[in-house]
């Protein structure tokens, strides 16, 4: 989807559908939803009178212009709610909104305004207003269809921001833009995650990364089964014993900071299926389980991202690629690994496996002398029945970093919500028989899965997102979709951003 920007006025724009978002306190309509109301003969004020359309967030409203009125063939409301508590995310969800309606109707383009953010311009600088409504727009608009059959689906191509003024106009459109390359990365991402364990392979992600390295202008390294036993990855290697599909480890790097500058480093959990292994998780449900690898497609959509925005900062993603299945060849229940970092680790539960290739992951990263090492991942259970849907969790060994994590996570919608890292919490994991165990159990198991990753990020201003609750969902929110969410894709990118001032 293109989202550009039109200096018009929406009373003399054609197009099939004009969007108007609407305060809920708006008595009288100001601005160009003063206008467009004016030019229909009060029809909207009329059905705010009526209270047949309050202008709830989220809520959309279609009008249907008589002729000679309005160029525009259909007018859609859609309220954002009251004045004094419009966000940016209330702005993305309105944009979502928009898309949502226009892919039911079947229109291809359609043009929308910002005036709604513009009355609160002291607060929400026009900019950042425009980068959440491209990223509603773009995200609303997503579907995932590539494994259907049967006449092309519908699609939202093009979104017309209108804006007269002109200095306005050039600011609304460094927001559009960033927000479109953001939310078309995460859209890349939800396709990553919405593709199921026999097309989305580790292979898959590779060759995914090579094509990002070739369009973007990023370096590429990938490492096979034979390079991660040259390198010692045996924690990777253990976990991919089960399956025939080759492990992957998958390395991208954006050096447009300053020569010397130490990089950010991210890193995805890559397991393209989850059975458990051996520790066999139960049949409902497991089919989400190829949903596993959607730290890894955040990675690979951030680091697009951040090379098509060219931001000049150091920036290496690195995701562990594998599958977790069962077989006569698979890792067993008390099998002790030495990790590539040298601890040993009692395997006591086959179904902790993404902490098992993250550990060699994070002592890969060292190589890079990482100015902040962040990973995410689909890690445990236990997090989403903490924390839920909404929220992910995020925890480290550097409060001010944990800090600038989830600052960055509010600022652009995608929040994670700090947990304790106790010195109890790590007594769960000891081991009788090796320097570390990977399951502590059931109590705080989010936390003890972060406090095992947090062993290998020794020395390491490091930070850990659990997104097991929100990497994918029922979609019901207007800018997601039933399935993959991308998140956290804006998280990493705003950080990156942030970072370069
Ligand atoms: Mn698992
Ligand atoms: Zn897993």
């Amino acid at each position: 989807m293109n989202v550009t920007v039109v200096r018009a006025d929406c009373t003399d724009f054609e197009t099939p559908l004009l969007v108007v978002n609407v305060f809920a306190d708006a008595d009288p309509l100001e601005g160009p939803a003063a206008k467009v109301d004016e030019a229909l003969g009060g029809r909207i004020s009329d059905v705010l009178r009526r209270g047949d359309f309050r202008a709830k967030p989220d809520e959309t409203l279609l009008l249907y212009p008589a002729p000679g009125t309005l160029p525009a063939e259909r007018v859609l409301l859609v309220g954002v709610g009251k004045r004094a508590d419009l966000t940016t995310d209330r702005i993305r969800r309105a944009a979502g909104a928009a898309s949502k309606e226009a892919l039911r109707l079947r229109i291809p383009r359609y043009a929308t305004l910002l005036h709604h953010a513009e009355l609160v311009a002291d607060r929400i600088p026009p900019r950042d207003a425009a980068r959440a409504a491209a990223e509603g727009a773009v995200l609303g608009g997503y579907t995932f269809t590539e494994m259907k059959s049967g006449d092309p689906p519908a699609r939202v191509q093009e979104v017309t921001v209108l804006e007269k003024g002109e200095e306005k106009a050039r600011e609304i459109e460094e927001g559009v833009r960033v927000g479109t390359v953001t939310a078309r990365a995460e859209c890349f991402a939800r396709d990553l995650g919405n593709l199921p364990g026999n097309v989305a392979t580790p292979t898959y992600l590779a060759d995914a990364a090579e094509r990002i390295g070739r369009e973007h202008g990023l370096s590429v390294t990938v490492l096979g089964r034979a390079e991660l036993e040259a390198e010692g990855m045996r924690a990777h290697l253990a976990v991919s014993a089960g399956s025939e599909q080759e492990p992957k480890l998958i390395v991208l790097e954006h050096r447009r900071g300053p020569e010397g500058q130490k990089p950010l480093v991210l890193v995805g959990k890559g397991v393209t299926f989850d059975s458990g292994g051996i520790s066999i998780k139960p049949a409902a449900g497991m089919e989400e389980m190829k949903f596993d690898m959607s730290g890894a497609g955040a990675v690979l959509a951030a680091m697009r991202a951040i090379a098509e925005l060219e931001v000049p900062v150091n920036v290496v993603g690195i995701v562990p690629a594998t599958e977790n299945l069962p077989s006569g060849a698979a890792l067993k229940p008390g099998d002790i690994i030495r990790s590539h970092l040298g601890k040993t680790i009692e395997v006591v539960n086959t179904d902790a496996e993404g902490r098992l290739i993250l550990a060699d992951a994070l002592s890969y990263a060292r190589r890079f002398d990482p100015a902040a090492v962040v990973d995410a991942a689909t890690l445990t259970g236990a997090c989403v029945i903490a924390l839920g849907h909404h929220v992910s969790a995020v925890m480290g060994n550097d409060p001010a970093l944990v800090e600038e994590i989830r600052a960055a996570g509010e600022r652009v919608g995608e929040p994670a919500w700090p947990l304790p890292m106790l010195q109890g919490h790590r007594e769960q994991i000891d081991s009788d028989y090796a320097d570390i165990k990977n399951s502590g159990g059931r109590p705080a198991g989010a936390i003890t899965a972060g406090w095992f990753l947090r062993e290998f990020a020794e020395g390491l201003p490091w930070v850990h997102l659990d997104v097991a609750g929100t990497a994918s969902g029922d979609g019901k929110a207007p800018h997601l979709t039933r399935g993959s969410s991308g998140v956290p894709t804006r998280l990493f990118v705003e950080w990156v951003l942030s970072r370069a001032g």
